[in-house]
């Protein structure tokens, strides 16, 4: 079959070097992709959310199945679109998609089902947004409704700065119409893991714990980024936890959506903060993480491919999904200067060196060819990914490999799994 996947980062890399593993596929192609994936698929230059190109694009080339990484153009509706001509396309539709588009639906989602989340509370209007701040006080956390490309969320050290959040999101409206509505909600203390799930609407098939590092700097200090490395499993989420975030988190948001009638299909992720009142969810998002989707399809010793189609047949029961037990680690080299302002066009040296360490594998965001070169093109430039037999040796394989990558003003946290060593002590 032909395969066409969605989105040019570092998540898109690692489901198009899975799916072109897969027996069953002859061809994949990619759109945009990246410098490292034009090494697996033909990439195509049509932006990841014009769905209308996309949709001629995979008519015109009988691709068999798309599958979207990214959630811009899941809720744009490329899954209506694609489907109302016929087409296989992997991921849920607007409808469904709508627990990663509206943070006040996702929330009241939650609160009408009994899911565990932080208490909150939703204002049109700033004004009575920042009575409200006055009212509770700091810390607080302050949310844009809408997509904002992992930034729309504000932890607030202080009242000055939720009402600075409530003036950057209302006022001067720095993210657009997604800041039309915020949620305020009460900050959450705790560590943070992700919780990600294949479903075909009645079957839920959980993938194994994983945890990113948001912040920029190590320690978990700076600006929050896309994410800046991630480790499967996070041995925070023990069997037990991992059983009731699938009961309580998982399975009943699958429920919530059939019973209002916005039945889910595709990948569901929690994003959890684990508290001393158990784990609570930070946000629901309606496609795998990025980077947590690398180490864990590293993980993956199935054809993903398979998988992919039994959710769209309704056939997850009895769908095949074996994972490795050994851990993996992803580490993210960044532009220096992200996530606010960084250069690009830098010649990244040393990918073939790391690329031939065994167990490694250096998947590429922001990276794309200039004149036969990789040179960098964005924020996050590779997640480089490493398996080991513990999360130390998982570690210090992908630092080690990190080593041997050089671009101008690199910049990578140097704790990432630091977190999860800890716990395994
Ligand atoms: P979100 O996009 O809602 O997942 O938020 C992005 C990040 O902000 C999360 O990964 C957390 O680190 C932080 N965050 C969001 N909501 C809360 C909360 N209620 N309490 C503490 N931290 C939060």
């Amino acid at each position: 079959m032909k395969v066409l996947v969605v989105g040019g980062g570092g998540r898109e890399h690692a489901l198009v070097w899975k799916i072109a593993d897969s027996p069953l596929v002859e061809q994949v192609f990619c759109a945009p992709g990246n410098a490292g994936i034009a090494e697996l698929a033909e990439c195509v230059d049509i932006g990841q959310t014009d769905v209308l190109q996309l949709r001629r694009f995979a008519r015109q080339n009988g691709v068999d199945l798309t599958v979207v990484g990214p959630e811009a153009p899941l809720v744009r509706g490329i899954v209506d679109a694609f489907q109302s001509s016929g087409l296989r396309v992997f991921g849920p539709n607007q409808q469904a998609a709508r627990i990663e588009g509206s943070k006040v639906f996702a929330k009241q989602l939650m609160q009408r089902h009994s899911i565990p989340t932080a208490a909150f509370r939703t204002f049109t209007s700033a004004d009575r947004a920042k009575a409200y701040l006055e009212m509770v006080g700091a810390p607080i956390v302050v949310k844009a409704d809408g997509l904002a490309a992992g930034k729309a969320a504000i932890v607030c050290d202080t009242l000055g700065e939720a009402h600075e959040a409530v003036d950057r999101i209302m006022v001067r409206k720095e993210f657009g119409p997604a800041g039309a509505q915020v949620v305020i909600e009460s900050c959450l203390e705790g560590e943070e893991a992700s919780m990600i799930a294949f479903t075909d609407g009645r079957t839920i098939a959980i993938m194994p714990s994983s945890q990113d590092h948001k912040p920029a700097l190590d320690g978990d200090r700076g600006p929050n980024t896309g994410g800046m490395g991630a480790c499967s499993p996070a041995p925070l989420i023990t069997d037990e936890l991992a059983a009731r975030i699938e009961r309580e988190v998982l399975v009943q948001a699958v429920h919530a959506m059939n019973r209002e009638d916005k039945p889910y299909r595709g990948v569901l992720y929690a994003g959890i903060m684990v508290t001393s009142d158990g784990p609570q969810v930070l946000e629901y998002n309606c496609r795998m993480g990025d980077p947590e989707t690398q180490p864990l399809l590293m993980r993956l010793k199935s054809d993903l491919v398979p998988v992919l189609l039994a959710v769209l047949d309704g056939d997850l029961e009895n769908a095949d999904i074996q994972w490795d037990e050994r851990p993996t680690c992803c580490v993210v080299m960044a532009s220096g200067g992200y996530p606010t302002d960084y250069e690009t066009g830098y010649p990244i040296e040393g990918l073939q060196d790391a690329a031939e360490m065994e167990d490694v594998y250096v998947f590429h965001a922001g990276t794309e060819l200039d004149d036969g070169r990789t040179v960098t093109a964005g924020g996050r430039v590779l997640g480089v990914t490493a398996r080991g037999e513990s999360i130390p040796a998982a570690r210090q394989r992908a630092y080690a490999a990190v080593e041997k990558i050089h671009f101008q003003d690199a910049h990578y946290r140097t704790d990432i799994g630091q977190k999860a060593v800890a716990r395994l002590q």
